[in-house]
C-alpha cells in the first residue's frame, strides 16, 4: 500500500498523472477505512485530501451554494450559509451516522463512495445538485444525477477526483420539503429505504414534485416517472395503484441482510403516500 500526502493542488495532480484504477482518495476515511480493513482494498495508492483547501469550506457564488468536497457533515451541519439557504438540506443532516461519525465524514466521500443507502445523494438529487469534477488539465460540471453509472461505479476517470458540489441556492425556496431515512434504530442507522421529496401546491393541484429515493436500487435515483404522474393532479385525483405500478417501473429493491425486498418496496409507497398527505 503506497500512502500520499500532497502539499497542495499541485502536487495532488503531480500524483494524479498517470491513471490507475487502484487509486483512492482518503478524505474523512469512514468508508476506505472500513474497506482496507476488510481486505477489500490492498496494494493501493490512497492520497489524502482532506487538508487541502481549494477542496474545503462552504461559499455563494452568484445564484449557487457551492460546498468543498472534503467539507465534513459537522460543517455543514454548524454552516451558517447553509442554514440562511438550504435549511432542508441543513436538518435532513442531523441523521446521518453519529455526531462523531460526522466529524469525519465528507459530503464528497459520501457521493463518490456511491453506496445505494449513502444519505446525502437523495437530497442532492431534489435539489438539483451538481458536481464539479477536476483533472490536471479539465474541470467539468455534471449534473448528480448523471454521475452513477452502477453499483459503486460511475463517470470519474482515475485522473479525476469531485473538487465541488453546486447547489442552487434557491433549490429549497416554495416548496414543502420531506426527508425520512427508515432503518432499525436512530443512531448510526443505515437505511432500509429513504425517501426525499420536495413539493409545492397550486390551487390545490401538485405543480412541482421532486422524488429520490436511496436503498431501493443501485444507487440512489430520482423518480421521474412518478413525479409526472402526481404533476397538476389533486390528491383525490391520484390513483395510488398506478403511483405503485410506476414504482414497480423505478425501483429494483434487494433482499440483504437488513431487509427484504417487498418490505422495501411497500415502506417507499408508504413513505410516497405521507409526502403526498403532509
Ligand atoms: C459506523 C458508520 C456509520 C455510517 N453511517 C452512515 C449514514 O448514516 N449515512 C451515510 O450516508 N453513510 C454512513 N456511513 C458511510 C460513510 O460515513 C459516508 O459514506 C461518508 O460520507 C464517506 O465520506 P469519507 O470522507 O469518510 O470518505 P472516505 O472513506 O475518505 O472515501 C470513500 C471513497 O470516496 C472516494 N473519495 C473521497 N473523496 C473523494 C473526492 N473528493 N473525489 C473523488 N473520490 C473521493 C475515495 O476514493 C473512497 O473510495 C457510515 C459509516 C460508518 C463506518
Amino acid at each position: 500500500m503506497k500512502f500520499i500526502r500532497p502539499n497542495d493542488m499541485e502536487g495532488l495532480f503531480q500524483n494524479m498523472e498517470e491513471n490507475n484504477d487502484r487509486r483512492y482518495f482518503l478524505a474523512g476515511g469512514t468508508d476506505i477505512n472500513v474497506q482496507i480493513k476488510n481486505g477489500v482494498i490492498k496494494n493501493a495508492e490512497i492520497i489524502y485530501i482532506k487538508h487541502l483547501k481549494e477542496l474545503n469550506g462552504i461559499q455563494i457564488v452568484k445564484d449557487d451554494i457551492v460546498i468543498g468536497a472534503v467539507t465534513n457533515i459537522t460543517e455543514i451541519l454548524n454552516s451558517k450559509i447553509i442554514k440562511e439557504n438550504l435549511p432542508f438540506f441543513q436538518r435532513s443532516l442531523e441523521s446521518f451516522a453519529s455526531p462523531l461519525l460526522q466529524t469525519s465524514a465528507t459530503i464528497g466521500g459520501n457521493i463518490a463512495n456511491g453506496s445505494p443507502t449513502a444519505d446525502v445523494v437523495p437530497l442532492l438529487l431534489v435539489l438539483d445538485a451538481k458536481l464539479e469534477i477536476v483533472s490536471k488539465t479539465q474541470t467539468r460540471i455534471i449534473e448528480l444525477n448523471n454521475f452513477f453509472t452502477g453499483y459503486k461505479t460511475n463517470i470519474m476517470k482515475t485522473n479525476e477526483l469531485i473538487r465541488s458540489i453546486i447547489i442552487p441556492r434557491k433549490a429549497e425556496n416554495g416548496f414543502d420539503t420531506y426527508f425520512e431515512k427508515v432503518g432499525s434504530r436512530k443512531s448510526l442507522m443505515i437505511s432500509k429505504v429513504t425517501l426525499a421529496g420536495l413539493k409545492n401546491i397550486s390551487h390545490s393541484k401538485f405543480t412541482t414534485v421532486k422524488l429520490a429515493v436511496g436503498s431501493l436500487n443501485e444507487y440512489p435515483r430520482r423518480l421521474y416517472k412518478i413525479e409526472e404522474y402526481l404533476t397538476d393532479k389533486s390528491l383525490i385525483e391520484i390513483n395510488f395503484l398506478k403511483v405503485e405500478e410506476l414504482l414497480n417501473e423505478e425501483i429494483t429493491p434487494i433482499t440483504d441482510l437488513r431487509s427484504d425486498k417487498e418490505y422495501r418496496y411497500h415502506v417507499c409507497v408508504n413513505l410516497i403516500r405521507t409526502f403526498l398527505n403532509e
